[in-house]
């Protein structure tokens, strides 16, 4: 496993249930869309399935323990359901639902030819030894083997999973074929189908889309400051894309807490101290300071990189930053979105902003469904086209409608869907 800490479990004053929040700002969207067919509007506001698995697991001391997992498709529409599988003790089917939904939402403001669909288990990976994670893992894939396939349904990484959970996955779904099938499955190691640049993937997206916000507000990536909330993969590699673009990357934290230097935070040394103490605190040089006054710092873009909720109606008035780009799934509140606006902040959404790594998924697929493979220039390169064209798309609906980035998201990602569904018809 790579670097994983404990979960961080308190919720923060605030917070909104996921799906509320889903339903919320697909509700605020739809409202600004006259013409759309209410029932087509019914069936995009409902998951299209939902699984829900007990299994048992043979724990290293010779007991057997009960696990509750989820898979759950929000639609199939624009092709195959595509989405992360989560291990946490947080995970709830309603997690689920509101995750599935978004990614129907990404998939679709970028363009790629998938749905949406989330997984996860209920438990917390780091309690368990190397071999119980294997089997849960083998277990949870064949309960869930009714619903994944490369053509229908197609898993990733999410927190508490990593690539050899991923490997892992592959190996049973291909155990159960008969063959190796490697496009079930994204997010795998390089050994056995993965694709160059998927781990830095969504990083790198948020890198693309950061700049081109600061190029639009007239402001280069070059020297601005940039403080990042989070610290695991796709916090510290924003961390270090941005600063090898010439950004001061003023203040990162992880759940532990954070550490702070106006001058810039060497960002290579602080990977190295992470590995080396399992925290970026205590990083020589630096002063400590805690994420509730990380994310109130005065620095051109905040990048909230860790968890769902952490800007909520009660710190969203002491946001100073001008740009606010969601690298995490989820980390503004509906009523903070509202405060942040009404304070004239930009604020990349996440359905835009962390779409790398699915589509570096994506390139993964046809990659192993292709079985041809390329190079990482390529896939970087292909990706910045995708991000930016995205981002273009929804900068002009939200210039021609007047209303902000979310919204503009979701405006085309829902008419897509929607379009997608008039198309096809209703079966039979
Ligand atoms: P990760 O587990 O690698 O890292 C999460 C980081 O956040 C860790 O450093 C952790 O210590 C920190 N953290 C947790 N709670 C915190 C808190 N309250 N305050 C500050 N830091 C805290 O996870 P990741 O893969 O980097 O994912 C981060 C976010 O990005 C999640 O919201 C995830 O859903 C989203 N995301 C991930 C991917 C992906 O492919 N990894 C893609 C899109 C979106």
């Amino acid at each position: 496993m790579s670097i994983r800490e404990p979960s961080t479990r308190q919720t923060p004053p605030g917070a909104t249930n996921p799906l509320e929040m889903a339903l919320h700002q697909f509700d605020t969207a739809v409202g600004q869309m006259p013409g759309l067919e209410q029932g087509i509007i019914d069936m995009m506001r409902e998951t299209k399935r939902e699984l829900t698995v007990n299994f048992p697991v043979k724990m290293d001391n010779g007991s057997v323990q009960v696990f509750t997992g989820y898979r759950v498709h929000h639609s199939t529409l624009r092709g195959p359901s595509k989405g992360g599988i989560r291990y946490s003790p947080d995970v709830t089917l309603d997690m689920m639902r509101a995750m599935a939904m978004w990614m129907t939402w990404k998939c679709a403001v970028v363009n790629l030819p998938f749905g949406g669909a989330k997984g996860g288990v209920i438990v917390d990976p780091k309690a368990l030894s190397r071999r119980e994670l294997e089997h849960l893992t083998r277990r949870y894939t064949s309960e869930i083997s009714i619903l994944i396939s490369p053509q229908g349904d197609i898993p990733a990484p999410d927190l508490g999973t990593d690539p050899q959970v991923m490997a892992w996955i592959m190996d049973t779904y291909s155990m159960h074929r008969g063959y190796s099938t490697p496009a079930v499955v994204t997010g795998k190691p390089l050994e056995i189908g993965g694709s160059q640049g998927r781990f830095e993937a969504p990083g790198r997206g948020v890198m693309f889309v950061a700049r081109e916000a600061l190029k639009r507000m007239g402001k280069s990536i070059e020297g601005a400051t940039v403080a990042v909330q989070g610290f695991g993969q796709v916090g510290r590699t924003v961390a270090s894309l941005t600063q090898g673009k010439g950004a001061s990357i003023v203040a990162v934290s992880d759940s532990q807490g954070g550490v702070h230097n106006p001058h810039g935070l060497d960002i290579e040394l602080l990977i190295q101290h992470k590995q080396r103490t399992g925290s970026v605190v205590g990083f020589p040089g630096a002063e400590g300071l805690t994420n509730a006054e990380l994310v109130t710092l005065p620095v051109d873009v905040l990048v909230p990189a860790a968890t769902e909720n952490q800007i909520t109606r009660y710190n969203a008035d002491h946001i100073q930053a001008p740009l606010v780009v969601e690298a995490a799934n989820g980390p503004i509140t509906p009523e903070a979105d509202q405060i942040l606006r009404d304070k004239g902040i930009l604020i990349i959404p996440d359905i835009l902003a962390n779409t790398g790594g699915v589509t570096v998924s994506y390139f993964e697929w046809v990659q192993g469904l292709q079985h041809f493979f390329w190079t990482e220039r390529e896939t970087n390169e292909r990706l910045r086209d995708i991000m930016l064209r995205a981002y273009e798309s929804v900068a002009r609906i939200g210039e021609q409608r007047r209303v902000d980035m979310r919204t503009a998201a979701y405006f085309v990602a829902i008419q897509r869907v929607y379009d997608a569904t008039k198309i096809r018809g209703i079966y039979p």
